[in-house]
């Protein structure tokens, strides 16, 4: 028999964890519950955890490292890294404007927001004293503490994500700079340490099934108590959140995209979206900006006529660093929780957001669950507690399938820019792009 796609096993782990919940509480296994089935989601939430500082390290060395022909390439790679910025940047605004206007969080009863907060400070006493701390600093103390003195201690704290990053991208443009035949082991060594990760973030993902069962299961007992009616609330405040991210992701893809490669791409939005489309059904369906990176090469160059030159440099990087969709998705659901747990978030820790965002999805890995697993630190920098993505992973799998789409749309819109200012574009396959 064949074995069922992981993203189906998934969806079916999430609507048998909704039943459960939903059983359970009206059948007095709420305490049987939250005793043998929700540790199962707090041991899955801990391998997301346990991953994540050895996969930004990683992941963001081998990225830089990739671009070592920068000497060659240093006009196209200060252009695209610079594109792949500003899209990102205007992605995360863009996803704080829109969740800051329609406030999905706050679509939770009083009451209930008003438990996720009692929650919260129950298990959370240091951080009074933490923010009484935050007070006492200076303005650019949010700078030191990306650098940080003692990278061992970074990398025990999830919470020191931006160190880590800092240290990887130190790391990762001294790795450029030495020669060649003592960068290359280093090179072959990173790039297979990163496989292996890859690896491990599969077989968790294999886990996955079984976790978002035992979340699901979990939320909805604590969340529906002994009254499973409450459970229906949720289902409608994830479905308001989800509306939320797909609006920000479609205002990405039929507005932002389109505005680049029609006035600085000189290109008919049409005819790139008919030439990248398979590339973006590919990309909805495996979830992985990496799988479907040959694609999306094959289809720039072949339907779009963007030279070899600049897709071997441009989409690969893009596929590691550049991730509109996944940032504008971290944005959102970074405020969706706060507004739940009734946090108000000032104007500078949504600009923190901005900065962590940014980073978190560049630092993401192009494969399925990434985005979330990154969001980790998005949270833990903005002070807004880990807990509240149970509340969101349920729905994540199928917003995971739409930003990967809008990340690699957003990898070639950048392609395609950057190969008509470099004069790298050849007209004739454009106009083939039409036929198919
Ligand atoms: N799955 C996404 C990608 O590969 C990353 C994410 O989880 O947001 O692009």
């Amino acid at each position: 028999m064949k074995k069922l796609a992981l993203h189906w096993q998934i969806l079916i782990g999430m609507a048998l964890g909704v039943a459960w919940g939903v059983f359970a509480s009206s059948n007095g296994l709420i305490e049987f519950t939250a005793d043998w089935i929700k540790p199962f989601g707090t041991i899955f939430i801990n391998l997301l955890k346990l991953i994540a500082v050895p996969l930004v390290f990683v992941s963001l060395i081998t990225g830089v490292a990739s671009l070592s022909d920068i000497s060659k390439l240093s006009r196209i790679g200060s252009k695209t890294i610079g594109l792949y910025l500003v899209t990102t940047v205007v992605a995360v605004v863009l996803g704080l404007t829109i969740v800051n206007v329609a406030e999905p969080g706050k679509a939770f009863s009083p009451e209930k927001r008003e438990e996720f907060k009692a929650q919260y400070a129950a298990t959370t006493t240091q951080r009074s004293t933490d923010a009484a701390a935050v007070e006492q600093q200076g303005p650019l103390q949010a700078l030191i503490d990306i650098v940080p003195a003692n990278i061992f201690t970074s990398m025990t704290d999830n919470s020191k994500m931006l160190q880590v990053i800092f240290f990887a991208l130190l790391f990762g443009i001294a790795l450029i700079l030495i020669p060649v035949e003592k960068s290359s082991p280093v090179n072959a060594f990173f790039d297979g340490v990163n496989l292996v990760i890859l690896k491990m973030v599969d077989i968790i993902m294999m886990a996955a099934p079984y976790g978002v069962f035992a979340l699901l299961a979990g939320l909805v007992v604590e969340f529906a108590g002994d009254d499973p009616s409450a459970a229906v609330e949720l289902l409608l405040v994830l479905g308001y959140y989800c509306i939320v991210v797909i609006i920000g992701l479609a205002i990405m893809m039929l507005v932002v995209y389109p505005i680049l490669v029609v006035t600085i791409g000189k290109t008919r939005y049409i005819d790139f979206f008919k030439g990248i489309f398979p590339a973006q059904m590919l990309a909805l369906s495996t979830s992985s900006s990496a799988a479907t990176l040959p694609v999306t090469m094959e289809r720039c160059e072949e339907r779009l006529g963007i030279n070899r030159e600049i897709t071997s440099f441009v989409l690969p990087l893009g596929a590691t660093i550049n991730m509109d969709g996944t940032s504008l998705y971290q944005a959102v659901a970074a405020v969706f929780i706060a507004q739940a747990y009734g946090m108000d978030l000032s104007l500078m820790t949504q600009v923190g957001i901005v900065m962590t965002a940014t980073l978190a999805s560049i630092g993401a890995a192009a494969v399925p669950g990434a985005g979330v697993v990154m969001l980790v630190i998005v949270l833990q920098q903005a002070g807004i507690p880990i807990e509240g993505i149970a509340l969101i992973l349920a729905p994540d799998r199928i917003l995971d399938m739409l930003r990967t789409t809008v990340n690699i749309t957003g990898d070639a819109t950048v392609a395609m820019v950057v190969a008509r200012t470099e004069g790298q574009l050849h007209p004739p396959v454009l106009e083939d792009v039409g036929i198919n």
